[in-house]
């Protein structure tokens, strides 16, 4: 798809960038003419992202930083470097890091529980927070948060019990955090991601990948690239009356 210019001049921070569909989203913002931060809690991966993007727009400046968004700590050193870097803090922000450690219910760790909700749940919560706390303080206007959560959040998914849970726990979260952040002029989005080919789903087998195509009506597995258009237009002003919706980009698999 061409390159279009409507995010020239803004700043994105993009957790999970490193990889996959947080790859895909800090490509697509970075052709679009934003100056992107990479953040990952692998700081090679997120190196390898930012060499790779493009720097075609007027004073694009990108950055990789290592991040652990489960530690209220290390989002915080990641907002103090990006503001040494910048001089002020990115009025974009997608929380795209996310794992998974799949068990049945009647097998699972309750350390397997925890530790998916720390990252994809918690980890959603804090990058939340001390990115939109920093764009209140700045004052800007057109703040844009967007969140990943999942369309197993919704279905359930066997195997997931702790996955799916950390995903429906994030759509309420960015409901929550766009009516409270409207008044300050910050948008928060979900996208609902289905099937997407990224290392995550590398490790599905091919028998149960089928099976799980045969239920999505486009017949096929998405691309991280499909999942980076949504998240450029909810960044950009094209959705500027939109907020605390959750978007499905999943090929019109059914939720029932
Ligand atoms: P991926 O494994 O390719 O990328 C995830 C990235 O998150 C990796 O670079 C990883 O290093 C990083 N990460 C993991 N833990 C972290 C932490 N504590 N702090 C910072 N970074 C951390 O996976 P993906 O498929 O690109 O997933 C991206 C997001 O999309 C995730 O939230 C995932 O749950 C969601 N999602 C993916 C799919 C899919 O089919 N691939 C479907 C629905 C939702």
């Amino acid at each position: 798809m061409a390159a279009s210019s409507r995010l020239v001049s803004k700043l994105a921070v993009v957790t999970g960038g490193g990889s996959g569909i947080g790859r895909a989203v800090c490509q697509r913002f970075a052709s679009e003419g934003a100056s992107v931060v990479v953040a990952d809690i692998d700081e090679g991966s997120a190196s390898r992202t930012v060499a790779a993007l493009p720097r075609g727009h007027r004073a694009q400046e990108h950055m990789a930083a290592a991040v652990d968004v489960s530690s209220r700590h290390s989002v915080d050193r990641l907002l103090t470097s990006i503001q040494h870097q910048y001089f002020q803090p990115p009025s974009l922000c997608v929380s795209a890091a996310g794992i998974t450690q799949d068990e049945f219910l009647l097998k699972m760790d309750e350390e397997d529980f925890d530790r998916v909700i720390e990252v994809n749940l918690k980890g959603t919560f804090l990058v939340t927070q001390v990115f939109s706390r920093a764009m209140v303080s700045s004052g800007f206007p057109k703040g844009s948060i967007i969140t990943i959560g999942s369309i197993v959040g919704k279905m359930g998914n066997i195997g997931q019990v702790n996955y799916s849970a950390s995903k429906a726990g994030v759509v309420g979260l960015t409901r929550t955090a766009a009516k409270e952040l409207s008044k300050f002029g910050i948008r928060c989005n979900c996208v609902l991601p289905g099937f997407i080919a990224t290392p995550m789903t590398d490790k599905i087998p091919e028998k149960v990948l089928s099976k799980v195509l045969s239920l999505v009506p486009m017949g096929r597995i998405g691309e991280p690239a499909e999942v980076a258009d949504v998240c450029a237009f909810l960044a950009s002003d094209e959705s500027r009356y939109i907020t605390g919706v959750s978007i499905e980009v999943t090929g019109g698999l059914f939720t029932g």
